[in-house]
């Protein structure tokens, strides 16, 4: 067991024991918001052909140089039909909108700028290449146009079905475990006796795990016992891909996730040089990878972000831009100081937005780590190194949450 790692060693410790996941195949009508698990190339060119963008006249280009001009209507192009005509000099084609190019034609001018005369066609607008769009211009065949580890959002599925795709390999959510620990802990609508506070952990784990792409599993929660807590692990062990538990990892008498982890599982590292973040645990129970998160609320979701999201993201090969991922890295310039700790890196609450062209950020006075209107009401995270104070007009690293 390591204890008291960075950020880095942690990811590579945990890269080494991945979240299993297998694929399925389905229907790209249930594809919304799945993940893709092999790039998908097309079946097609998009355009198939040669077609217009613009309802008009198709035209010879050279015909309509000196306007306005009469061209003698040589038939029309519907979509869904192949014209059996030639534009030859001197002629032009009525034309639909995404219907295709008769041969011969090497522009179209917009039917606004035509009018008819005596069974002729009037052309008193320019006539335009580039209302013509050419075969291949969106999609080759056989090209990767969406990569594996991408979130299928709407317009990915157009994109697949555009493709010729009805059905697409995806990711099953792998099922991930959240166990809350804790005597004190109640469920929110039940009545509080002194002393016990509402569970509210667990609620924020299911929706990150569930914006992760994997399927949480919540067990009820444990009092601080370890036969309860050992045979609620053997079950999620049994059931889940992984398990994350909720407090009980620092070094108290009732810090019994601890405990049992050290005597009866395997511990990889335990403690990460950031703050909040307590002193997390990574390891195996049965074989099953394994979180231990610290119990402030604070600190369980920041802790979530800074080793689970990644691990996860890298176990299944998420897309860096389009898989799904819970925030943005980006630079911000300080509105004011924001203090670091001399060997932790320290996630600061703070307030992002842009001022002009650039984003800046504000640092609110409520920073405890178990102060959960911290989490609300801010929309992003410093990364202030080791050892570095964030100064005011500073430019940072930072987490923009979405
Ligand atoms: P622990 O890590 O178990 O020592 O808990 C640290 C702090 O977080 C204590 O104030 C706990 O009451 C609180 N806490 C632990 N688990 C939860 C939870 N699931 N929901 C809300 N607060 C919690
Ligand atoms: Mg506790």
């Amino acid at each position: 067991m390591e204890i008291g790692v960075s950020i880095e060693r942690a990811l590579e410790i945990s890269s080494s024991f991945p979240l299993n996941y297998e694929i399925e195949t389905i229907s790209i009508i249930d594809a919304h918001n799945r993940i893709l698990s092999t790039p998908l190339t097309s079946n097609v060119d998009d355009p198939l052909f040669d077609n217009s963008a613009m309802d008009g006249w198709a035209v010879i280009e050279s015909d309509c140089l000196s306007l306005p001009i009469k061209l003698s209507i040589i038939g029309t192009s519907q979509a869904g039909e192949t014209p059996d005509f030639i534009v030859t000099k001197g002629t032009a084609s009525r034309i639909m909108t995404g219907a295709p190019i008769p041969s011969g034609a090497d522009s179209i001018v917009l039917i606004e700028d035509s009018e008819i005369i005596d069974n002729k066609v009037l052309i008193n607008g320019p006539a335009r290449p580039n209302y013509i769009r050419k075969r291949g211009e969106n999609l080759t065949k056989n090209e990767i146009c969406l990569n594996s580890g991408v979130l299928l959002k709407p317009s990915q599925l157009a994109i697949a079905s555009m493709m010729g795709y009805s059905q697409i390999s995806v990711i099953s959510p792998p099922k991930i475990a959240i166990i809350g620990t804790g005597d004190e802990l109640v469920e929110p609508g039940e009545n509080l006796k002194p002393g016990q506070i509402y569970e509210s952990n667990t609620k924020a784990l299911f929706g990150l795990i569930k914006e992760m792409g994997c399927t949480p599993v919540t067990y009820p929660f444990v009092s601080d016992d370890l036969n309860k807590l050992r045979e609620i692990l053997n079950i999620a062990s049994e059931e889940c891909d992984a398990i994350i538990t909720s407090g009980g990892v620092s070094m108290g008498e009732r810090d019994i996730v601890r405990k049992l982890m050290e005597n009866e599982g395997e511990i990889k590292y335990w403690k990460i040089k950031i703050k909040p973040g307590g002193p997390p645990i990574f390891g195996l129970w049965n074989n099953t990878p394994f979180f231990g998160l610290p119990g402030n609320p604070v600190s369980s979701q920041i802790v979530f972000m800074t080793i689970v999201v990644p691990w996860i993201s890298n176990s299944c090969g998420y897309d860096n831009f389009d898989g799904p991922k819970l925030f943005e890295k980006v630079r911000v310039k300080l509105l004011s100081n924001a203090k670091g700790t001399n060997n932790k890196v320290t996630y600061r609450r703070i307030n992002i937005f842009f001022d002009d062209d650039i984003l800046v950020a504000s640092v609110p006075n409520n920073q405890g780590s178990g102060n959960l209107r911290g989490m609300v009401d801010c929309n992003g995270l410093t990364i202030l190194p080791i050892g570095v104070d964030g100064k005011k007009d500073d430019f940072i690293d930072a987490i923009w949450i979405r």
